[in-house]
């Protein structure tokens, strides 16, 4: 007797190669069978037809920090009832604050929570001033150590190179964050649009497994040339591991540069949703709706599936833990449904799209535990 089995959903699990109606059981918390026509009974059975059965999913690029920063938002609240298993708060919190973050949101919350250490100690406390403007707060020392002594949970540093943040700090940011994480052989995530630089010079400092987050921004130096192409450098920096990851968020996606690169091949490594205070009612709202964007863009359910599940947890040193629904495996599972209308997505430009489908959470199922999940967009 199994504790939980889902029955006849279409398993999507990238990580083993998986699309295929299987049944999913679950006992003592893990995944211990996934099947074809799985014999055994479950105390609790679900019937799974018309759903999508995925890996818990896995979004980089969150803020979750709620009380301390401006952009932080609950996970429990805004992640886990989308099927969001696992979040990366991307360094809402700097050395400064971070206590805070481990006991009250990572160590507190149902959702799993890692984070990217912001470089700078303030972390993103506040918009009055750019958390890199003053250099004073950016000690690559003191993160590098407090990094060095959580690793369970800090699981890279983030830095914002806009010129709203940085001032006249140019990429000297950068630089502390590289000097912070490349010891420790952790990735860097580094917001971009409105950058002093051309994207290129940024990536030329980057080392694979790096992650540039906000990769379809519509502002200046981005993917594209002023022909609209995808820069050469931006494609030999994929080629070599530098990971191009979404971060929607409500200022840093553009429906015109996102088609135009996914036109031209130039795909994100991973799907991130940016989620905060500022558009959780809108245009993000949950990352199945961000994966419904991509859908509508033209990536196959498969190919999204990659980027918030397997993709996602590799991108951010959990592969061993999150992101797959292999045997063993704890068992964080979302269930979602493909429906068809019409569904208004907006970009952060005033760009409007009508999609015939979207993507909504039915049930979220965490460490063998089945609620039921509903999204945050107003269709639900
Ligand atoms: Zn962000």
């Amino acid at each position: 007797m199994y504790d939980l089995v889902i029955r006849g959903g279409k398993v999507i699990d990238p990580s083993q190669d998986l699309e295929a109606t299987c049944d999913v059981a679950v006992a003592d918390g893990r995944i211990v069978a996934v099947e074809r026509s799985l014999a055994g009974k479950g105390r609790q059975e679900l019937d799974a037809t018309g759903l999508i059965v995925l890996p818990g999913l896995v979004d980089i690029h969150t803020h979750v920090y709620p009380y301390v920063s401006h952009y932080g938002i609950c996970a429990d609240e805004w992640c886990l009832p989308r099927g969001v298993t696992t979040v990366v708060d991307a360094g809402t919190a700097g050395r400064c604050t971070w206590q805070g973050l481990k006991h009250w949101v990572c160590e507190s919350s149902r959702t799993r929570v890692y984070c990217f250490l912001h470089i700078s100690g303030m972390g993103l406390l506040s918009d009055y001033v750019g958390e890199a403007e003053e250099l004073r707060w950016l000690n690559p020392a003191a993160a590098r150590i407090l990094a060095a002594e959580n690793p369970a949970l800090i699981k890279g540093i983030k830095v914002r190179l806009d010129r709203n943040r940085v001032g006249a700090s140019g990429l000297e940011p950068l630089l502390r964050a590289k000097a912070a994480a490349d010891p420790l052989g952790l990735p860097i995530m580094v917001h971009v649009g409105k950058t002093p630089v051309p994207l290129a010079e940024i990536v030329a400092q980057l080392k694979p497994g790096d992650i540039v987050t906000h990769t379809f921004h519509g502002w200046e130096h981005g993917v594209l040339d002023e022909g609209g192409k995808v820069f050469p450098e931006l494609r030999a920096a994929a080629q070599r591991g530098i990971i191009f990851d979404v971060g929607h968020g409500a200022g840093s996606f553009s429906f015109l540069v996102a088609e135009a690169a996914l036109a031209a091949g130039f795909l994100p490594g991973t799907i991130s949703s940016d989620l905060h205070t500022y558009n959780i009612h809108g245009p993000v709202y949950d990352l199945p709706t961000v994966m419904a964007k991509f859908l509508f863009m033209g990536l196959s359910l498969r190919e999204v599936v990659a980027r918030v599940t397997v993709g996602a947890a590799r991108a951010v040193g959990l592969a061993e833990v999150a992101g797959s629904l292999v045997p063993g495996r704890t068992a964080d599972i979302a269930l979602l449904q493909e429906v068809e209308g019409r569904f208004r997505f907006d970009d952060c430009f005033g760009n409007v799209r009508f999609a015939p489908r979207t993507l909504l959470p039915r049930y979220v199922c965490l460490g063998g535990e089945l609620h039921p999940a509903r999204s945050a967009a107003p269709w639900r």
